[in-house]
Parts: C-alpha cells; sequence; structure tokens
C-alpha cells in the first residue's frame, strides 16, 4: 500500500535554491568581499617613491611589490627585473625582504575548493530533506521511493496519571466511559456474552469543559497506552500526507492493544463533505482513510477510540454512523455543584485559608467552564504571592472571577467626577430594577472600577440555585434589568450615552430568542424561526422564515424591548429617591456589595411603615 506520491518538485526545488545561492554568492558577493584597499601604481613611481625616501616597508614577491609609505597607505606594482632594486631600497633606508609564496599543497586547495562545498550542499540538502519528513511523519521515504527508513512519528503520549478523581462533576460522562475503562480491564467478559465495544466514542461540548482530560483519564483508569492526535494535524501540504499519518496512528495503535486513540478537534478532518467548490481534497482523503480504519479492524481487539469535538453538528454524517463514532458522551458545562467540585479539585494544588468558601465563588461563576474555574484559582494563587502572603484567602478568589469575567482593574484609569456618576447610576439602575422585580436574581457586587475589558463599571447578579427553566415573565424581567441601566440615565441626566451598548446587544438577542425559538409571541405560538447552528461556540443562529415574517419578528422586538424600557423607566422615576441615595453611596465607595445594597433598600421600607 504505496499511494503516497513522492512529492519530487518540492525537495529538488530546494535544491535548486540552494544551488542559486551558491553561485550567486560566488559571482557577487564574494568578489566585493575581497575587494581589498590597495592601490596600484606604475614602476616608475614605485622608483621615484624609494628614491625620496617615501617608502617605509617593501615585500617583494615574485610577481608583484608590494609597499607602504611612511603614512601607512599600501600600494602595488608589478615586478621588474631591477637587479639594483636592494641596494636602492637599503640606502633609502626602507624596511625591505622578500617573500616565498606559501602556496597551498594542491591536494588541500582541491578539498577547499572542489569537495568542501560539495560536503556542505549534501549536508544542507540532507537538513531539508530530514525537515521535510518529520513534517510530513510519511512512513515511506518521499524521494528515494522506499529507500529510506521509517522514520514514523509515535503519536504514544503520557497521560499524566491524571484518573477519574481529577475530573469534577461530569458524572454522566464518566459513568459511560467507566464501562469502557471496565471493558480495557476485562474484555473477556464481554465477549463471553457476545457484546462488542463501541469502537468509537465521541466527547461532544463546549471548550474546556474536560475532554481531554476525560479521555487521558480513561487511559489512566484502565493502565493502557493513550495515543494522540489533533484533527488539525492530519491535514498537511501535501496530499495524501494526512491519509498516511491515519494509517500510522492506527498500525501503532494495534501493535500496543489494547490502547486509546484521542483524536481532539475531529471536525478539522470530520467535516461534512458537500463536493462544494472542489472539496477539500487532502481533508477528504485524510477522513476516507479514517473511516476505513475504523471499519478494518474487529471492535474486540481492544483499540477504543475517543474523539472529542465542539461542533458535533459539522461532522459527517458517515463518521457517526452504528460502527464508526456510534456513541456520543455530551460534556456539558458545569452546573453549580460541578463548579463547587472542580474549584475544589484544583484547590488542592495551592494553600488556600481553611475558611475559603467554595460554594460562594461556585455561585459567582455561573456558565464558566473547567477550564476557567482552573484559571480563577490560579489567578487567586497568583494574587497572594503579588501580595506577599503565604495562603489564598476568599477575597483573592472573588477578585479572581473578576478578573477572568471581566479583567484587571485600571488602576490609573482617569474618569471625569461626572462620567463617574453617570456609571454609578447606570449601574445602581441595573441593581433596582433587578431588585425591585421579586423574580430577578439578588445581586452579589455592584462597582464602578474600571476593567481591563472595557467595563466601566458592572452589576454581579447571582442566581440561588441553577436555572433550568425560565418562565416568560422571568425573562422579561431580565430584559427589564438590561435596560434599567439606560432607563436610570435617561431619568437622572435626560441623556443618553454609549455605556449602555452591552446591555443592548444581550437584551435584543433575549427578545429575539423569545419570540423566534421559545415560543412566547401570541402570534407565532410554537413555530421555530431560528435554529441553533452551533451550539457550543456562542449559539450563531440562522433564520428559516419568509422576508415578510423577518419583518414582524423585527418588530415584534423591538416592542418587546420597549415595552420592558418603559417599565423599568416607570420603576425609577417611582423609585427615585432609592436611586439616588444608592447612587451616591456607590459613587463614594467605587464597590459595594449586595447586602449593603439590600440594607440601604431595606432602610427606606422601615422608614415606610
Ligand atoms: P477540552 O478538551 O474540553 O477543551 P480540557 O480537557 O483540555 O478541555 O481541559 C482544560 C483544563 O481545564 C484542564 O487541564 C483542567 O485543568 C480544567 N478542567 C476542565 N474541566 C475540568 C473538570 N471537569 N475537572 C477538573 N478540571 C477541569
Ligand atoms: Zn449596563
Amino acid at each position: 500500500m504505496k499511494e503516497v506520491k513522492p512529492p519530487k518538485k518540492p525537495l529538488l526545488f530546494y535544491y535548486g535554491i540552494v544551488l542559486l545561492c551558491v553561485v550567486l554568492f560566488n559571482a557577487f558577493i564574494a568578489p566585493m568581499l575581497m575587494d581589498d584597499p590597495v592601490k596600484e601604481v606604475d614602476y616608475g613611481t614605485f622608483m621615484r617613491m624609494v628614491d625620496n625616501k617615501e617608502v617605509d616597508k617593501v615585500q617583494v614577491n615574485t610577481n608583484e611589490i608590494t609597499f607602504m609609505d611612511k603614512e601607512g597607505k599600501v600600494y602595488y606594482t608589478s615586478a621588474m627585473e631591477d637587479p639594483d632594486l636592494t641596494q636602492r631600497l637599503y640606502e633609502s633606508g626602507a624596511a625591505f625582504d622578500r617573500v616565498i609564496e606559501k602556496t597551498m599543497s594542491p591536494l588541500v586547495s582541491y578539498l577547499i575548493t572542489g569537495v568542501l562545498p560539495i560536503i556542505l550542499f549534501v549536508a544542507l540538502g540532507q537538513y531539508l530533506y530530514k525537515r521535510l519528513m518529520s513534517q510530513a511523519g510519511g512512513k515511506d521515504s518521499l524521494m528515494f521511493g522506499g529507500m529510506g527508513k521509517s522514520n514514523a512519528k509515535v503519536y504514544i503520549q503520557s497521560t499524566e496519571g491524571i484518573h477519574f478523581s481529577d475530573v469534577a462533576g461530569e458524572d454522566e460522562a464518566k459513568e459511560s466511559l467507566a464501562e469502557i475503562v471496565d471493558y480495557l480491564h476485562n474484555p473477556a467478559k464481554y465477549s463471553e456474552v457476545g457484546a462488542s465495544m463501541p469502537k468509537g466514542l465521541l466527547l461532544v461540548g463546549p471548550p474546556g469543559t474536560g475532554k481531554t482530560m476525560l479521555a487521558k483519564a480513561v487511559a489512566g483508569e484502565s493502565n493502557v497506552p493513550f495515543f494522540s492526535i489533533s484533527g488539525s494535524e492530519f491535514v498537511e501540504m501535501f496530499v495524501g500526507m494526512g491519509a498516511s499519518k491515519v494509517r500510522d496512528l492506527f498500525e501503532q495503535a494495534k501493535e500496543k492493544a489494547p490502547c486509546i486513540v484521542f483524536i481532539d478537534e475531529i471536525d478539522a478532518i470530520g467535516k461534512k463533505r458537500d463536493g462544494q467548490f472542489g472539496g477539500n481534497d487532502e481533508r477528504e482523503q485524510t477522513l476516507n482513510q479514517l473511516l476505513t480504519e475504523m471499519d478494518g479492524f474487529d471492535s474486540n481487539n481492544g483499540v477504543i477510540i475517543l474523539a472529542a469535538t465542539n461542533r458535533p453538528e459539522s461532522l459527517d454524517p458517515a463518521l457517526t454512523r452504528p460502527g464508526r463514532f456510534d456513541r456520543r458522551i455530551p460534556v456539558e458545562l458545569p452546573d453549580l455543584n460541578g463548579r463547587e467540585a472542580i474549584l475544589k479539585v484544583h484547590a488542592r494544588k495551592i494553600k488556600a485559608d481553611p475558611d475559603v468558601d467554595y460554594h460562594v465563588i461556585a455561585r459567582m461563576t455561573s456558565g464558566a467552564s473547567g477550564a476557567e474555574l482552573a484559571n480563577i484559582i490560579n489567578e487567586g494563587a497568583l494574587r497572594a504571592v503579588r501580595s506577599g502572603r503565604k495562603t489564598v484567602s476568599q477575597a483573592d478568589l472573588e477578585e479572581s472571577v473578576e478578573v477572568v469575567i471581566a479583567g484587571y482593574q485600571k488602576k490609573n484609569a482617569v474618569m471625569s467626577d461626572r462620567e463617574r456618576s453617570i456609571v454609578a447610576y447606570h449601574e445602581i439602575g441595573h441593581a433596582l430594577v433587578a431588585a425591585l422585580q421579586s423574580h430577578s436574581a439578588p445581586v452579589q457586587k455592584i462597582t464602578i472600577i474600571p476593567r481591563t475589558s472595557g467595563a466601566l463599571g458592572y452589576t454581579m447578579q447571582v442566581e440561588e440555585n441553577d436555572k433550568y427553566l425560565l418562565s416568560k415573565e422571568e425573562l422579561e424581567n431580565k430584559i427589564a434589568t438590561l435596560t434599567g441601566g439606560r432607563a436610570a440615565e435617561e431619568v437622572v441626566f435626560n441623556e443618553v450615552t454609549t455605556g449602555a451598548s452591552n446591555d443592548i446587544e444581550q437584551a435584543t438577542k433575549l427578545a429575539r430568542a423569545m419570540i423566534t425559538r421559545y415560543g412566547m409571541s401570541e402570534d407565532f405560538g410554537m413555530v421555530a424561526m431560528e435554529t441553533i447552528t452551533n451550539q457550543y461556540l456562542g449559539g450563531d443562529t440562522t433564520l428559516s422564515c419568509s422576508a415578510e415574517t423577518q419583518r414582524v419578528i423585527d418588530q415584534k422586538v423591538v416592542d418587546m424591548i420597549k415595552k420592558q424600557h418603559e417599565k423599568a423607566v416607570n420603576m425609577l422615576k417611582e423609585n427615585r429617591e432609592k436611586l439616588e441615595k444608592l447612587a451616591q453611596y456607590l459613587t463614594e465607595k467605587e464597590t459595594i456589595t449586595g447586602e449593603e445594597f439590600m440594607k440601604i433598600l431595606d432602610s427606606f421600607k422601615e422608614a415606610a411603615v
């Protein structure tokens, strides 16, 4: 099976370039370098200068005379038949001698001029060839069709001793994978009953949720070799290389069975083959090879293939049909308990105060992935070191949550008092609207310290528990809360600023989703006007309705947001006193906690009673 076409051209191309360089060097650069600043004069001038005692040193060679005048300038002239020269030089007082030219032995000069360039040339060629081969990772020698030795890349990797206990949360995924571990420990148990393991398992989920970790943990738990490669590594410059890599990988895996083969980012090769625009030959060949390999081995030979992707919808159906990657294991973003567990797993690596409450941190990080949580713990540890402490405190971790969400504090951002005041009212506007609507989540923290992400301030809302269902009213209240910032600016300053752009975006997204996907508008009922195209990467949507309907949708979105905006404005007008007091307090303190906020709010209630 040697359908790898030897790409002779590129290799010859490299040799050609080297040759060209050598020629150019010899023709132009070398003479320039050798050019010396010695002046040629005629013999008469030389004689005259000697007679005038202007010459300091003379060197007589066989064919030429080199001499230096008293100012240190060097001349040369061709030697003449001049028997009196010695006498005249002696009289002029110049130092002189005759040099027997040290010519190189013919062998050495032949070696330098003839053999050395060839050696260099070959060495360079070899170097380039090796680099090419290691890039290609191909098994067969490219240039010499099978003459070269196999230098296949070894894909085997260490699992870094990762076990299931290192992967927190993700219990469902672990449960599915535990079966694989059990099978690898004792394949006979399965074959006795006639059950066969799935050959391929597909881990799907957003980035940073621990898919790679889970794959390593399966290998670690079952104590088998772990082969790992990323989908993008297959896609090579030369057509056919990817396919030969796939062949290579499976050959090695079969030798080492039982083992785990992990293909990260499988979407890089496994995209749907649509054949448009001529398609991508290299990718398709690689994919075809992968499909062939997967069909080619018996499912009970102990090679288990795990693959990870965050765009499962883009995979070719041929890849996910039974017998290939037929089992799909969702690895979702962690819920509240999952986040707490992940924080605790990573906290094992740091020295934290014993009274750190990870539950609080988990509540602050709704929507964060495992990788982000790991990052938060590390940022907290860095902060502790920065302030010269030996252990990580609760405050370190809370600050690092904000760093990961909103970036670092801008220490020396200069804001005018008026701007600060606008930001304070804006943020209190959000918080107050949220608090006044009974269904909105309590506020955790409000701050007007600018962050490097560009946020001038923000209100951190925290859900008590993870919410899986949101009612229409809750969503409307969310929109009202998002418009609350702008509403406060309008109520207090009677003008609007650019500060609300992010709120506007979010509110629009929510309103749109309510109408087009959640069936929350009377006119459309339960008809989907939009479908999500990539669930795990930002959730882009595509419209699937007529142009007229689109217009109606747009109008409905506008109406919905307008209604909530008005609601927020009215709410703030009715509670103007509270708004003023809270905003002033925030301007003064820069950061206030949810408790402080509620205390001020409650003081009004008591006063009213
Ligand atoms: P993915 O492959 O899903 O993009 P990784 O497995 O590479 O994510 O995870 C990146 C890092 O995030 C890991 O090295 C680990 O530190 C952390 N991490 C992610 N999920 C978890 C988890 N469930 N438990 C513990 N750590 C996790
Ligand atoms: Zn805002």
